[in-house]
């Protein structure tokens, strides 16, 4: 298996009264590098794309990305540039990138020229910049590029700044974590431009401190909070099912939490976010996390909370009628 180690460039509308056409940042160019399995380099790629829907570059697109107007004219059309790209990737690779946007609107500007997606459901993917938080800092915090180059002491031989430079550097942080922290290696991220379709593209991963599950599609938010697989609390850490002390509650209508318990970890506390796709149905995606008991309380304490405040409601609009 190869690492894809990549970065893009893009352009933005110059005019912010144009409506962006369904894809707000067009890319202009990929630059990747190849590593094997044992994270060293093999080969390096580079494409410039001609753009078709904001085809003179942004004053800020032109202050950081080293491309003139003359590259873009020459460049390719972004179909024949994408199909180049997958072709050099080959069959099996982990894409690997530098934050969490570039896969997507990757994945956005392939379907707006109608292309196939890069996957069925979520796309697992390494996010580097992740990795590095996670093995050198509190794993929240996100550092730029540079920063990391600069804290690992590697020798900045290339300009940064144009896609391939990027993707270089990033290629030189990996491997640099991973001959130090090897583990952080099974922080996967998952992209969910596409989310799961169907029960067994669904998404479930157990981390050293928290659990993931991410949910195929439902029509609506009551019929994604009724799922079985979505209410229940299964302990990551020994598979038992962890009975609900507070059953799954509303805090927004976006978000929902619950406490369970497992008889031999303790405390579970769940956390459902539910989130639109671009076609307007619902998924899920659900943490469990192992919590002090005064996370507990808390959560106890917010849920009536939020009980006393709608009665209150209720209250006001009966002596309002
Ligand atoms: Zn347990």
């Amino acid at each position: 298996m190869n690492y894809i180690v990549f970065d893009l460039e893009w352009n933005q509308s110059s005019d912010k009264y144009i409506k962006d056409y369904g894809l707000p940042f067009e890319i202009i160019e990929i630059g990747a590098v190849k590593l094997n399995r044992w994270l060293k380099v093999v080969d390096k790629f580079e494409v410039i794309i001609k753009p078709q829907i904001y085809r003179y570059i942004h004053y800020i697109t032109n202050r950081i990305v080293h491309l003139s107007q003359e590259d873009l004219d020459n460049g390719k059309p972004f179909p024949e540039a994408m199909q180049e790209f997958l072709d050099w990737c080959g069959k099996d690779y982990v894409l690997c990138i530098w934050g969490t946007s570039d896969i997507t609107e990757l994945q956005r500007n392939m379907m707006y020229h109608g292309m196939d997606m890069l996957s069925q459901g979520p796309l697992k993917y390494y996010d580097i910049q992740k990795f590095f938080s996670i093995a050198y800092e509190d794993g929240k915090i996100r550092r730029a590029l540079e920063y990391a180059v600069d804290y690992l002491d590697i020798k900045k031989d290339i300009p940064f700044h144009r896609a391939y430079d990027d993707a270089y550097y990033t290629a030189k942080v990996f491997k640099k974590i991973n001959s130090f922290k090897p583990k952080t290696k099974k922080y996967v991220s998952y992209d969910i431009f596409t989310a799961p379709q169907s029960k067994k593209d669904e998404i479930s991963v157990n981390f050293k401190t928290y659990s993931k599950y991410i949910s195929r599609e439902f029509a609506d938010k009551n019929a994604a909070i009724e799922d079985k697989e979505v209410r229940s609390t299964r302990c990551y850490l020994c598979g038992r099912n962890a009975r609900q002390q507070i059953k799954w509650f509303s805090v927004n209508g976006k978000h929902y939490y619950c406490i369970a318990y497992c008889k031999k970890h303790g405390y579970l506390k769940g956390k459902v976010r539910m989130k639109k796709t671009d076609s307007g149905s619902i998924y899920v995606v659900k943490t469990l996390k192992l919590v002090p008991k005064e996370t507990m309380l808390e959560i106890a304490d917010k849920q009536e909370k939020l009980r006393l405040q709608r009665m209150e409601k209720r209250k006001a609009k009966k002596e309002k009628d």
